[in-house]
């Protein structure tokens, strides 16, 4: 799957800055903006942006900034700012000291909206968002001039002077600019620059009364911090007139912006907005549920920087919209996992196991490989007696014809350890297997045997008296359709959420000493799959794991390339 770097195709935005360097546009410079609004924790769709701006500006010897976009008092939170900077970071993208808020330049954006004013470029209107609404035409039928649009130059100053010291209530007032109400495009219909909120802003405090609309301050901020490129999605295609309009009647630096399609992946919605309501009506446990698509939730989940980044990568730049299958996702992150994963051994359905030959009271330690892919990373010791636990799926009274693993009569190799032969099982009073007792070959330390003796299956175990009782939780999808969004005319995307996408199994074990590892670094438990210990588990006690992925990987062999 991997590509060398010479092989590399270069995309549509990398060929774009490629020319304006090779013209030496912006002095050949490259500066490039990763733009969140905190309104809401990053999504896998915000790492595609991170992996595209950061990634850029180090391949162009550039830089990148972070700029939250916090225009918005009503919807920001410093709780979201915050997590973004921390999700940033654990991506491992760095922004030195290009911390920068759209609040920053609330003064400058201000002094521009009265420069636009005596250009006569932008008025006071008094029109609702409603009326407004209903002036502005359609895509086949121009909109009407606001009856405010031929207010003098002194009228405009002294109103939205007064609109920013507070004087009128939200809404009854709006700046907007004077540009074409016939345009085709309805952006550059008089768009508003300027609303009256009366809103405390977590930055600014209770110093503006007005706040500047999502257009003009994303542009200008770009202009400001001397950003070349502005990487941003589709939907803001349409605003590209608006951003140049801006820039040119404002005569400032003017930034590219370059659009391109938004991520989406199949069995999960990724929007804030939707996210949201997912939390608030408690379909899931916080933003940070391993089932969401968000950096918290992932990273929790067990997802590494790597795996989401070699992701991006993979899923390249399109300029039309398109929708991911999550498959690819789970593929690269088992391909990382594989390479960088510690092994280790557990059982999610503990069956007793007991080897009647083996001394009572003994016990021992046997190696085992902490992992096939990395010789470096050693082996460790494990403890092994004459009690052990093995899962019960390893374990069948009547095997089918290709079934390889425990059976009454047959041998095994226990990973690591010994080969056993099962001689005798135990049920209970509703005829259930709880109890195989096997006997061992003491000669098979390791798992070999010296007399080149063949066994079929190779299972693994846990020690009884030392191992660890564990709860797991494994995720399924989060929605049941592959496009939960795709709804009728009396459904939500709520009605797609799929009931079984967490199920909790509470008595499993895990090898001794498993539940000191860190919260969030996966491993593997041998031929189950991958997991990692959950942060609740400080909080309540118990030492519980996420499984991160299962191991079996369709993607790969359905998908070859
Ligand atoms: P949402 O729709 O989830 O609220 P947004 O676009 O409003 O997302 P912003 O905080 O404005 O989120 O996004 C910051 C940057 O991330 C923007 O440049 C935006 O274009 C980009 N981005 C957001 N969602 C995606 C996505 N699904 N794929 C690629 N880039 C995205
Ligand atoms: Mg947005």
């Amino acid at each position: 799957m991997e590509e060398k770097d010479s092989e590399k195709k270069l995309d549509f935005i990398r060929n774009h800055i490629t020319e304006d360097v090779s013209k030496q546009k912006n002095d050949g410079r490259v500066h490039t903006r990763f733009p969140p609004e905190p309104n809401g924790y990053l999504h896998l769709g915000h790492v595609k942006s991170i992996c595209l701006n950061f990634g850029i500006a180090k391949e162009f010897g550039g830089l990148c900034n972070l700029r939250l976009d916090d225009t918005n008092p009503v919807a920001e939170k410093i709780e979201y700012a915050n997590a973004i900077k921390q999700d940033v970071k654990w991506l491992g993208f760095c922004w030195d000291n290009r911390l920068f808020h759209a609040s920053d330049y609330f003064e400058q954006l201000h002094e521009w909206a009265i420069a636009l004013i005596k250009k006569d470029k932008a008025f006071v209107c008094d029109l609702s968002f409603e009326e407004m609404r209903q002036n502005r035409g359609t895509l086949v039928s121009p909109g009407k001039n606001s009856p405010y649009r031929d207010r003098s130059i002194e009228e405009n100053l002294e109103l939205f002077k007064q609109m920013k010291e507070g004087e009128f209530p939200d809404g009854s007032k709006t700046l907007r600019a004077k540009i074409n109400m016939s345009s085709p495009n309805l952006n550059l219909r008089d768009p508003v620059i300027y609303r009256i909120l009366h809103k405390e802003h977590p930055k600014t405090g209770n110093k503006w009364k007005i706040y500047p609309s999502y257009d003009f301050a994303h542009g200008q901020s770009d202009s400001i911090e001397g950003i070349t490129h502005s990487l941003c999605t589709l939907e803001f295609e349409h605003h590209r007139p608006l951003y140049d309009w801006f820039c040119e009647n404002l005569e400032i630096h003017h930034p590219q912006q370059i659009e391109f399609a938004r991520l989406n992946l199949t069995y999960v919605v990724m929007s804030k907005r939707k996210m949201l309501r997912l939390v608030d009506e408690g379909y899931v446990n916080g933003w940070d549920d391993p089932r969401m698509p968000t950096i918290q939730g992932m990273r929790r989940r067990g997802f590494t920087p790597d795996s989401l980044i070699a992701f991006s990568e993979r899923v390249g730049l399109a300029k039309r919209e398109n929708t991911i299958e999550v498959e690819l996702l789970e593929h690269c992150l088992r391909h990382d996992l594989n390479k960088k994963a510690p092994r280790r051994l557990g059982v999610l359905h503990p069956l007793k196991l007991t080897i009647k030959n083996y001394p009572k009271d003994k016990s021992e330690e046997v190696d085992a490989v902490n992992n096939p892919e990395d010789d470096s990373e050693g082996s460790r010791k494990v403890p092994f007696s004459g009690e052990l636990l093995i899962d019960k799926n390893d374990f069948m009274e009547n095997p089918p014809k290709k079934y390889f693993r425990l059976a009454p009569g047959r041998e095994v190799r226990l990973k690591y350890a010994y080969y056993v032969t099962c001689e005798e099982i135990v049920k209970d009073e509703k005829g259930d297997v709880v109890e195989v007792i096997c006997t061992y070959d003491p000669a098979t330390k390791g798992g070999d045997s010296p007399d080149g003796r063949k066994v079929k299956g190779t299972i693994q175990w846990v020690d009884a008296k030392t191992s660890v009782p564990t709860k797991v939780r494994l995720y399924d999808r989060l929605f049941s359709k592959p496009n939960p969004e795709e709804c009728n005319e009396n459904e939500d995307f709520i009605d797609h959420l799929n009931p079984n996408s967490l199920k909790t199994i509470e008595n499993c074990m895990t090898e001794s000493g498993l539940d000191q590892i860190e919260t969030g670094i996966p491993f593997q438990l041998e031929r189950i799959g991958y997991f990692c210990k959950d942060p609740d588990s400080h909080t309540l006690g118990d030492f519980i794991l996420n499984r991160t992925v299962p191991l079996r990987d369709s993607w790969s062999k359905s998908n070859k390339n």
